[in-house]
């Protein structure tokens, strides 16, 4: 029995560590959405290591069904650099716009450009990469606030990390948790407000540096002047990254450099913001 003991332990030992290896893959798995039916590049293009962030939308036709189109040969341009609202009334498709930035889905006519280079012929996780979302919808996972911040830049330094944690102002709750930031954040974050996982959300893409921020004020819960407290940090925090804000509100959308409003299918300059404010209105 007791020479049984060293080879049983090992297998004990093997089981556990593939036990523990098919839980974080599950875990990395729940973060990703459904696979997507995009099909991946034959002759991938490699991103240059700096990414302007310029966005081009050339012809571009999608729906989910045949004879109900979102966009119908739309034409458009996220300018590198710079931040631009995408407005229209609920359900206009402006989430599809982004998903189709983030190709989880392709047009069905027409081509979507990074730096000049077609979506189609990036590889997916380098084109994502590139691309963070805030919102308040951040996927979390079980595991601690720092493993959740670090997840889109797992190689950073316990002090990239804590700057994060500063500039998204977050430091001040930390210092009421009983772990600080090795707490665990439960399933889902579910201990955590609508604001603070949009902070989380700040945090982790403060380590990702993307070339593209996307600001999804969609189903915000926190009041207007919050909003805009979010709004004018990240616009601080990301100067120099192409942003891009989905929100409801005419009075959050005053900071932006450019307004873009999706309107029969068609994603349209808006008109000069004193003026109007068609495209918020009848929003949820
Ligand atoms: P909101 O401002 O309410 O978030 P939105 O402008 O972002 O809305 P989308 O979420 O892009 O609009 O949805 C556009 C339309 O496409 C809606 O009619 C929606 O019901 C539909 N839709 C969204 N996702 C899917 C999907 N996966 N399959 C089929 N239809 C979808």
């Amino acid at each position: 029995l007791g020479m049984a003991t060293g080879p049983v332990q090992s297998l004990l030992g093997l089981y556990v560590a593939i036990q523990r290896m098919s839980v974080s893959l599950d875990r990395v798995m729940e973060l990703r959405r459904a696979t997507p039916e995009v099909s991946l590049p034959e002759q991938p293009v490699t991103l240059p290591e700096h990414v302007q962030g310029d966005i081009v939308f050339e012809q571009v036709t999608f729906g989910y069904q045949a004879d109900r189109p979102i966009l119908s040969q739309a034409n458009a341009r996220f300018s590198a650099g710079r931040s631009t609202a995408l407005i229209g009334p609920s359900g206009v498709g402006k989430s599809t716009v982004i998903d189709l930035l983030l190709r989880y889905y392709d047009p069905s006519q027409g081509r979507i450009l990074l730096d000049g280079v077609e979506l189609r012929h990036i590889p997916l996780d380098q084109l994502r990469q590139h691309i963070a979302v805030v919102s308040q919808e951040v996927t979390l996972f079980r595991g601690s606030l720092a493993d959740n911040i670090r997840y889109a830049a797992p190689s950073a330094t316990q002090e990239q990390l804590l700057h994060a944690i500063e500039m998204a102002q977050l430091t001040d709750w930390v210092a009421t948790l009983p772990q600080g930031i090795e707490t665990p954040i439960g399933e889902r974050g579910s201990q955590l407000s609508g604001g603070q996982k949009q902070r989380v959300a700040i945090a982790r893409a403060l380590l990702q540096q993307p070339s593209i921020l996307i600001l999804d004020e969609a189903t915000s819960a926190v009041d207007e002047a919050t909003e805009r407290e979010v709004i004018t940090n990240v616009n601080r925090l990301f100067s120099g990254t192409t942003r891009i804000v989905i929100s409801h509100r005419a009075s959050t959308l005053v900071d932006v450099d450019e307004r873009l409003l999706l309107h029969e299918q068609q994603l349209l300059d808006d008109l000069p913001r004193h003026t109007d404010t068609t495209g918020v209105q009848g929003a949820s």
